[in-house]
Formats: C-alpha cells, structure tokens, sequence
C-alpha cells in the first residue's frame, strides 16, 4: 500500500464512528470534478507514510477511535489491500472502504474474507458508456463492467453499504439520478452528495460550476426514493 495522507479525526467520512483517514495515490478513474487530483495525478510529490509510522499513529489513537476508513485514489489498485486491511483489524480497528467499484475481484476477497465493516462504492452516472466515461474520464468499457459486477457484488452481499454520487450539473440531470437509482433499485443506501466547486478540481473547467441548490438535491432525492428507499442527500 502507499498511503500518502491521513486524516487524524474525522466524524464525517463514516456516519455514526469517529475514524482517521488513509489516502492512497493513483487511481484509474479521471474524474473532471476530482478533489484529489494532485495524489491521482502527481503522487510523487507527495512522500510515502511508511506502514510502521501509521500503526503507530494508530494505536496511540485506539482509545479515540473507532476504525479507519481508506479512500484515495483508489485503494483496489493495490493487491495487498486485503493484507493490509487484516493486519489493522487484528488490531481491533473497524474498517470502512471508498472504491469507485473497478475491482469486484478484490472486493469479493475482502467481503468473504469478512475483513471490512462497511463500503461507500460511487456510481459516477447512469450506467451506459457515454455518460460513465464522461463522469469517470475514462475510454475502457470493461471499467464500466467491472463497476457493474462491484454494484451486484455488494448488494447480494451481507455487508453494510451505500452506494454514492458526486451530483455535478455539467454531468447529471434528474434523468440521469432517476437512471441510477432504477439500476441499483432495492439497495441499502443510496446517497446524492453534492458538488463543491474548488481550486483543487481535476478539470479546471469545473472549478466554477455553480452546484445545485439543496432543494435540487432534496428533491432527486425524494424522486430517487421511489427505488431505493433510504435515499438521502449531504
Ligand atoms: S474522484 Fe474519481 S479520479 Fe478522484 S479518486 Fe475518486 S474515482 Fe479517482
């Protein structure tokens, strides 16, 4: 694993525990609206946080925290993720997990292997190649299926999860949430976050969208509800 920056206490990125946050580097997704983009782009400028720093970072925290949540970049890039995720749960850490779903096959061991506690998986748009390559940056189609074996993946599965979208006016209309949200119909968790536009955006274009209103994003949301009914937005 190279993990490039931690959170020390963050109440935000796992609803209900108190967590630090490990961020790897690269990822095989450009999305435009990325907030990222320096450890997805240039991960070198950025030096390694060595394995041995971060345990014991970790357990002066144990009595503070509740577990981890690794985000990125992407962190199914590595093939020792589930190694990696072992050694911290032996620790008696939880362990949460931001993928944007282009790795089923790692996801299938971390899930039988019964080594994560919870799963945030992006759906980045409606699931047809034009719009996912758009919102993703990406020209392979095969990344478009392996993130629809990951949704299967995790909805036939016992874990806790939600599935989540960055809602970004350039890339996503009503249509295009109602089309998400009937694709993952009868999921767990669906959540709409809104976008903050920033001078950190991977496409510089998108650092002056204007966001949709809150009351835009409670009503997708009401609407998305129709199919998944714990749909919410932040
Ligand atoms: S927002 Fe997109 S490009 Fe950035 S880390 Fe997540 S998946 Fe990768």
């Amino acid at each position: 694993m190279i993990i490039k920056r931690i959170i020390e206490t963050s109440l935000i990125d796992w609803e209900g525990k108190v967590v630090s946050t490990l961020y790897v580097s690269s990822c095989n997704f450009r999305c435009p609206f990325c907030y990222n983009y320096d450890l997805v782009l240039n991960p070198d400028n950025f030096p390694n946080i060595s394995s041995k720093e971060i345990n014991n970072f970790l357990l002066e925290r144990k009595d503070f925290i509740d577990g981890i949540c690794m985000s990125g970049g992407e962190p199914t890039l590595y093939p020792d993720l589930p190694a990696y995720f072992k050694g911290i749960k032996e620790k008696g850490f939880l362990i949460k997990l931001d993928t944007n779903g282009t790795n089923p096959e790692s996801l299938e061991e971390l899930l039988n292997g019964g080594i994560i506690d919870y799963i945030a998986m992006d759906i980045k748009s409606s699931l047809n190649f034009n719009d996912y390559a758009r919102a993703a940056g990406i020209k392979d189609k095969i990344l478009l299926e392996r993130v629809k074996d990951s949704i299967k993946l995790i909805m036939n599965s016992q874990i806790e999860y939600e599935f989540r979208t960055t809602v970004v006016p350039l890339l996503h209309t009503e249509e295009t949430i109602i089309e998400i949200a009937k694709y993952i119909s009868g999921a767990k968790k669906y959540v709409l976050q809104n976008f903050i536009p920033s001078e950190n955006t991977l496409e510089s274009s998108f650092q002056k969208i204007k966001p949709y209103s809150s009351e835009k994003l409670a009503e997708l949301s009401e609407k998305a509800k129709k199919y998944v009914a714990n749909c919410y937005y932040r």
